[in-house]
């Protein structure tokens, strides 16, 4: 009787271990099975709502369908082309200056094409996001108009030309197959030490909301050349402390914002929500740390609670470049970390196998939500479905559009509303059509490559290209100079004449840079421009010192002896705006969109504009000679 009963009780173990092994292996190791489909989904109905059509799609997904929806991946990672079916991914990036192999509109064109279409030979056929950093016009595309930097809008200051300039880039953009653009940038900066000061528009809180927004609607707007914008980076990256960055090479980029939950509200949220009502569906997450305890992409607090409950923001939040797995120990809890505060796409960007597997895991093993997955996949999906991509193919937009001469138009409009008047002893500007002799020197005179700056062809812009289309500022001089001006060039300023100039104009600033790679302790005119100058000041009678740079530079010791002075910011391909100021064929209207230091002893500078050292700045935020 005992041996019968012990033999039951080891065959109901037995049966037991086999039951749980099948489900283990099932669960755990299987993929799941996918849910059969009609011929004809709903979610491909365009008449039915957004939100049903979301619905619907999900009920398909399978949770390896929806974490590869998870995952944005830099195209050069993808070996096989085949993988973007297969892992379903979400989408792809162009970042830091990925290019098709032939570097054309057309190569783009063709490289996308691609992409799209073996995203839609997948099961559920769901289309791709393709992004790129277009933040100054598609400017990794030769040939494409390379508006001026967000900071020389900011100097502009009138939204509907960002609209503009947002809808002009959205065009140029979506003719290359690209429907995602990591763009506006909403950083308020308080610091010129930063390398990223002329990504922002401006350090106010209500000029940056109003220009965000206007980006926002301006590439959106368009059915036909509709382009997903991305607000940028949430939040406070602006306002990182000198010396915090968490990276070595760095000194304030990635570092540490500081806390203070009267400024989250007043200062820094203002201009995301205003982004937000424009109708933004994606918003970046910084690669910051807010106080001290809390990188933001895993700060729940900041991401959901704030972002996404408070300021109603129904879109989806992707982390910034591998910004997920940067600093944060083992690569499976900080992925599970940062989905659980609430990023929905994870700018990876290399290794998707990993994520994807990761991330079944972390479900199946209930680190992560089925309830969470659905909401990202569900956000991603809103914004696909807002930008068409289920829908067809739209009327084409024709790659003439690229460079073409109504946006080359506007970008010098845009170039000349925000140049910003400094100084104007003895009203030396504009110069007048009487002048006899011109001198023009300095390092950024002819130098395409220098005013486009950084995120031009590469990453880190490059010195002394020639952007194929548009003008040099010394090709926009000669243009707009009266015919009875003599003008004569020298990079360095060593003119041989015995005459002597009636006017010098250096055109001078920095080298381009991008990112933590153009934090400067001090930010200066590139010495050899300073010598440039002081050369110039031998051979002519008057000195007009425009200043092409990414941030207001020091120039407390050099500013007297001068006797006109121009912000031109980075101007980009149409050199010829700067020219229309100086020769008066556009008046100076641009307002400073930050303060112009005196010393690097008054960094940072608040918002609202109090200096470190309480001392009064160079230049206060709005000031502009109107002339
Ligand atoms: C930058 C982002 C950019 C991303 C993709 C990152 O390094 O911080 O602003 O959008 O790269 O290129």
């Amino acid at each position: 009787m005992r041996v019968a009963i012990k033999k039951m009780i080891l065959i109901i173990l037995m049966v037991l271990a086999i039951t749980l092994s099948v489900y283990l292996s099932m669960s755990l190791f299987n993929r799941t099975t996918p849910v059969p489909m009609p011929h004809n989904p709903l979610y491909l109905d365009k008449n039915l709502s957004a939100e049903d059509r979301i619905n619907n799609l999900l009920s398909y997904m399978t949770l390896e369908e929806k974490v590869g929806q998870m995952a944005l991946v830099e195209k050069n990672s993808i070996g096989d082309e085949r993988d973007v079916a297969r892992y379903g991914l979400g989408g792809l990036l162009s970042g830091a200056g990925a290019k098709p192999e032939v570097n054309t509109a057309d190569g783009w064109k063709e490289m996308t094409a691609r992409f799209q279409a073996a995203a839609k030979g997948s099961r559920l056929g769901i289309p791709l996001l393709y992004g790129s950093d277009a933040i100054h016009g598609h400017g990794h595309v030769p040939g494409a108009t390379v508006f001026p930097h967000a900071i020389a809008l900011g100097a502009a200051g009138d939204a509907a030309l960002v609209e503009k300039v947002a809808q002009a880039t959205a065009e140029e953009v979506s003719a290359t197959g690209v429907n995602w653009n990591y763009a506006p940038n909403l950083d308020l900066p308080t610091d010129i030490r930063w390398g990223r000061v002329y990504e922002a528009f401006s350090n106010d809180p209500a000029l940056t909301a109003s220009l965000g927004a206007a980006y926002v609607r301006g590439s959106q707007n368009s059915q036909n050349s509709m382009v997903l914008t991305t607000p940028k980076h949430f939040v406070g990256l602006g306002s990182m402390g000198w010396g915090t960055s968490k990276n070595k090479n760095f000194h304030i980029d990635q570092g540490v914002t500081p806390v203070n939950e009267m400024l989250l509200k007043d200062v820094y949220l203002p201009p995301f929500k205003a982004s937000i009502d424009a109708g933004a569906l994606s918003i970046m997450v910084g690669l910051n740390t807010w106080g001290e305890k809390d990188t933001l992409i895993t700060s729940h607090y900041l991401l959901t609670d704030v972002l996404k409950s408070q300021l109603g923001f129904k879109g989806f939040l992707v982390s910034d470049w591998y910004g997920v797995y940067e600093r944060q120990g083992i690569n499976f809890f900080a992925m599970t970390k940062a989905i659980n505060a609430g990023t929905d796409m994870v700018m990876l960007p290399f290794d998707y196998k990993m994520f994807t597997r990761d991330m079944v895991w972390a479900n199946r093993l209930g680190f992560v939500s089925t309830e969470r997955i659905d909401d990202a996949v569900r956000r991603i999906l809103r914004a696909k479905f807002a930008l068409g991509l289920f829908d067809g193919p739209k009327a084409e937009q024709s790659l003439s559009v690229i460079g073409s001469t109504e946006h080359r138009a506007l970008a010098r409009e845009a170039v000349g509303r925000s140049l910003v008047l400094l100084k104007n002893n003895e009203s030396v500007l504009p110069i007048k059509s009487s002048t006899k002799t011109l001198y023009v020197a300095g390092s950024a005179a002819d130098n395409m490559g220098r005013q486009a700056g950084a995120w031009t062809v590469e990453w880190q812009g490059v010195d002394g290209y020639p952007l194929l289309g548009g003008t040099s500022i010394l090709t926009g001089i000669k243009e707009q100079a009266s015919p009875e001006t003599k003008i004569a060039y020298s990079l360095t300023a060593d003119f041989k004449s015995t005459i002597k100039a009636d006017i010098g104009i250096a055109v001078v600033g920095e080298a381009p840079y991008a990112e933590g790679w153009g934090d400067r302790e001090y930010p200066i005119i590139d010495p050899v421009d300073l010598e440039t100058i002081k050369r110039l000041q031998k051979v002519a009678n008057k000195v007009v010192v425009v200043i092409v740079s990414g941030r207001p530079l020091l120039v407390n010791k050099e500013i007297d002896s001068w006797d006109g002075v121009v912000a031109a910011w980075l101007p980009g391909s149409e050199g010829a705006g700067v020219a229309d100021g100086l020769f008066g064929k556009r008046s100076f209207s641009g307002k400073l969109p930050l303060p112009w230091p005196r010393t690097s002893e008054q960094l940072p500078i608040t918002t609202a504009g109090v200096t470190a050292d309480g001392t009064e700045v160079l230049f206060p935020r709005s000031f502009g000679l109107l002339k």
